[in-house]
């Protein structure tokens, strides 16, 4: 049995990064770059006006006071978009608009707020100092500078950084795609009313959502009956995608066959039990196709809904956050306070379900109940999950945890 430490370990060490695509950066929503994108202009590419008002030469609002103030003449106007002809003369202003280039001989804006302008002149009793209201070229980004890391999980504001440097094209991560196999002589689809004895096939629907959420593309390679026959024909198929997860059928009943069936088709295991709960069957091997010289990365994971979400969340997760270049780390821990006893009676490390909240400024963190690996309403209504290491028995209302929001 593997403690959880050395399982992700292993994991770690076994998965591929994945290749690198090139794609229109529409696309590129949620995916994760594999290139440093770097500036090839400043942003902005000229100084520009912060408000709408005047553009002046400060100088000459040197001996402007409220009581007395001085007179400009109104030279023109530039509008963003547009680019004003000539310089500022000595003695004059050109109304400007927000983004607007300002206007050679102009070294300052002063907003329209706190200005007469009145027939063509402009009254002005304040004194403007040089670069008032100007947002200065490179001001955001320097011509070489790198805009957004390699790594980088690329959400809306990189999406508008990368536009702004002109990155049509990004270089990306390729998402694997993430076959995923449910076992089980039980299940039914969604839509059926389960017959005595049966149950719905949820693991199929987190899982999805699991694989989705992580970055990869999930294929649905549909149910297979606990029947050796049926299993390794889907499961040779599954060995086709980039990451192959099957759930249930890798523990001891008499009819969990996912494990041989893996083997025979020349999977390497790399372990069998993990020092956890829930989830403790979980598998993991890999395959190795000579012809497409491709490591393949496959988790059997166990059927209870629990465990198959929380097996994933530890382990296909960071692997997957491997795959496509995050480095093997998305997870956030923080420490929060126990609101009421834990207590376990094995060595296992726990990963129990909790709802944290902010109590005038500290986490303070409760379990949600009934913790059975088959209860999924224990996950659906948690935010978090509580890390109890293996050597604590009991922890007691007060005292911190280690918790990872979900
Ligand atoms: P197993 O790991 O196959 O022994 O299954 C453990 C438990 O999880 C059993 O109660 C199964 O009925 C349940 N289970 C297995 N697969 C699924 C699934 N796809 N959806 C919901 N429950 C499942
Ligand atoms: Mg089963």
């Amino acid at each position: 049995m593997k403690s959880a430490d050395e399982a992700r370990t292993i994991i770690l060490e076994s998965v591929p990064v994945q290749p690198v695509d090139v794609i229109p950066l529409l696309q590129a929503h949620h995916r994760v770059l594999a290139e440093d994108a770097t500036a090839g202009q400043d942003v902005p590419s000229f100084d520009n006006s912060s408000m709408d008002g005047y553009a002046l030469r400060a100088a000459d609002t040197a001996s402007a006071t409220s009581g007395k103030p001085i007179t400009l003449q109104l030279a023109g106007e530039v509008s963003a978009g547009n680019v004003f002809t000539g310089a500022v003369p000595v003695g004059a202003a050109v109304r400007i608009m927000t983004g607007a280039p300002i206007p050679a001989g102009a070294d300052a804006v002063v907003e329209q707020e706190v200005v007469t302008a009145r027939n063509g002149s402009l009254q002005v009793g304040i004194l403007v100092s040089a670069g008032r209201n100007i947002r200065k070229r490179g001001e955001d980004i320097r011509t070489g500078s790198v805009v957004v890391q390699r790594g980088t999980h690329i959400q809306a504001a990189h999406l508008g950084a990368l536009a702004s440097i002109g990155k049509a094209q990004v270089a990306v991560f390729h998402s694997p795609s993430v076959g995923f196999l449910t076992t089980g002589n039980e299940l039914v689809e969604v839509e059926q009313t389960p017959q005595p004895g049966q149950i719905r096939n949820s693991n199929a629907y987190s899982l999805l959502g699991l694989i989705r959420e992580s970055g990869g593309e999930p294929v649905n390679l549909g149910v297979a009956r606990d029947d050796e026959r049926e299993l390794g024909e889907k499961l040779r198929r599954g060995l086709e995608h980039d990451v192959l997860i099957t759930s249930g059928g890798v523990s001891v009943g008499t009819y969990d066959y996912v494990l041989k069936t893996l083997e025979q088709l020349g999977v390497e295991r790399k372990f069998w039990k993990v020092n956890i709960k829930p989830g403790m069957p979980l598998f993991f091997g890999v395959h190795r196709s000579p012809e497409r010289k491709k490591v393949v990365p496959v988790f059997g994971l166990p059927g209870n809904p629990v465990s198959t979400m929380v097996t994933f969340l530890q382990f296909v997760r960071p692997a997957i956050d491997k795959m496509v270049g995050r480095g093997g780390e998305s997870s956030f821990r923080l420490r929060a306070r126990l609101e009421t006893d834990f207590q376990k009676k094995d060595t296992k490390r726990h990963f129990t379900r909790g709802v944290v909240r902010n109590e005038h400024g500290a986490l303070v963190v409760r379990t949600t109940g009934t913790q059975s690996s088959g209860a999924l309403t224990s996950m659906a209504k948690a935010n978090c999950l509580l890390i109890v290491p293996e050597d604590r028995m009991e922890i007691h209302a007060g005292e911190e945890v280690e918790i990872e929001l979900l």
